[in-house]
């Protein structure tokens, strides 16, 4: 196993050559193919994503699947000229006239490993901007969505040769040797937890990571917000997926004052958006289900109230204790904690004690308190009056801060984490720095002695 993947990643080193910067005309060919291999096969990608979470909406596997991956290939293309162009950088004035230039260059074979989650897009947003760097890719996608998987597997090789991009399929075993492999740059997509063992396993080949996590992501809802909007917007990134969704608010805090208030806004949301389960995701797995439900019965045996509308709607806990798993874990799920604090800097307090969320989200319009939230907090994200949407902005970057994650992608920012941004100097016929050179004038030390 270990041999066929040293083996595919040898085959794009030596495709490629030592030194390899793809053309623009290249590099945006690519992107058609990749954006085509998408676009000609989308029944099929619905097929395959309902076939492995049982239940999912086609509406959302557009909205989530298929449409961010072809504005992002249309993204690359368009700008791609522009980010490819070496461009030019200040030069103190004591070293004029040389001048100095800033040049993107591929790193080379880039690895992506993927998560279930959403299992076709967050498997190519970074095949993409890997691949609009002028770099190789080799994915490995995840076992627990084998129909997906397999269809990746399968289109691959009907789009690209394996020297430009190959899918590895397999389990944890070939997972742990995929991130053991001396790539250039490795994107890994997934949990904390794993997310750690993968960085060890790069830092032996000294592979740079760029790790995209979850965590804990809040949703604070102040006493200026109109509840009924915010209720909204906190379910629909809540329901969306089944609450599978790493930028899914994890929890909601609220002053106590208004806590019965944001709760109905909360049910009144959640009939609204979910009168049924026919746009319900499934669970990946029945291990998955297991988990959310042990999670809602040990918040219920531990006194707290469950408001629930169905099996897979949205479920709200109001005020869980800090300690139950509930309130520890990444939720990952229909789970709402619904956290309610005396005042506003409480609920900042809280935020603070946690490791770093991806996203903090914030339902507000007081510039004053936005503010306080900008300096006082840190996220990958900070998102006022809405919740997922950021997502689709792409000159943002996306990604977590500490356990959250580090190094961010999508658009510009993904082109740059995947190219060396190569420092580019260019002496002039009569250097300015030829005074620094021995034997030393006894003024040049006079000089420096003014700082
Ligand atoms: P996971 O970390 O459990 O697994 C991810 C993949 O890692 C698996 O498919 C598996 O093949 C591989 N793996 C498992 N053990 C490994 C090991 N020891 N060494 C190397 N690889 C190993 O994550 P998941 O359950 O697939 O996804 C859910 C998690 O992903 C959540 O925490 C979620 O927040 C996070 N996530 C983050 C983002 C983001 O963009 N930041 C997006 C989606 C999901």
């Amino acid at each position: 196993m270990t041999r066929d993947l040293t083996d595919s990643l040898q085959a794009q080193r030596q495709a490629a050559g030592p030194a390899p910067f793809p053309t623009l005309a290249v590099r945006r060919e690519r992107l058609a193919r990749l954006a085509s291999m998408t676009k000609r096969h989308q029944q099929a990608i619905v097929r395959a994503i309902q076939r492995d979470f049982g239940q999912r909406s086609e509406t959302e596997i557009h909205l989530a699947e298929i449409i961010p991956v072809l504005h992002a290939a249309r993204h690359a293309r368009r700008h791609l000229w522009h980010w490819m162009r070496p461009r030019r950088a200040g030069v103190p004035l004591r070293l004029w006239p040389a001048r100095a230039r800033i040049a993107p260059q591929p790193l080379g074979v880039v690895g992506v490993m993927s998560p279930w989650n959403y299992p076709w897009s967050l498997s190519l947003m970074p095949v993409i901007d890997a691949l609009a760097a002028g770099n190789t890719v080799m994915l490995k996608p995840s076992e627990l969505t084998p129909h997906t998987s397999a269809l990746l597997a399968k289109l691959a090789p009907q789009y690209f040769t394996p020297e430009e991009f190959c899918v590895i399929q397999g389990g944890i075993e070939v997972a742990r040797a995929f991130s053991a492999l001396p790539f250039d740059h490795l994107v890994f997509t997934g949990s904390t937890h794993v997310g750690r063992q993968v960085a060890m396993a790069a830092a032996a080949n000294l592979t740079p990571v760029t790790l995209e996590l979850g965590g804990k992501s809040p949703a604070l809802v102040a006493s200026d917000a109109d509840l009924d909007s915010a209720a909204d917007a906190i379910i629909f990134g809540k329901g969306f997926n089944g609450g599978q969704t790493c930028i899914a608010p994890d929890y909601v805090i609220v002053e106590s004052r208004r806590l019965d208030a944001l709760t109905h806004a909360l049910e009144h949301a959640i009939r609204r958006q979910r009168p049924t389960d026919i746009e319900a995701t499934g669970y990946v797995s029945e291990a998955h289900r297991v988990r959310i439900d042990a999670l809602l019965n040990d918040a219920r045996d531990h006194g707290c109230r469950v408001i629930e509308h169905g099996d897979h709607a949205p479920a709200l806990v109001i005020d869980p204790h800090q300690r139950l798993p509930l309130m520890q874990e990444e939720i990952f799920g229909r789970a709402l904690p619904v956290i309610s604090v005396k005042r506003i800097d409480d609920a900042v307090r809280l935020i603070n004690q946690r490791p770093h969320p991806l996203v903090l989200y914030a339902f507000t319009h007081q510039t004053t308190l936005q503010e306080t939230l900008r300096r006082g907090t840190r996220s990958g994200a900070l998102v006022f009056n809405d919740t997922l949407i950021h997502h689709a902005v792409p000159s943002l970057p996306f990604g977590g801060v500490g356990e959250s994650g580090s190094g961010a992608y999508h658009g510009r920012h993904g082109f740059e984490r995947f190219s060396h941004l190569r420092s580019m100097f260019y002496q002039s016929k009569r250097p300015s720095s030829r005074w620094l050179r021995p034997p030393y004038h006894r003024w040049l030390l006079k000089l420096l002695r003014l700082g």
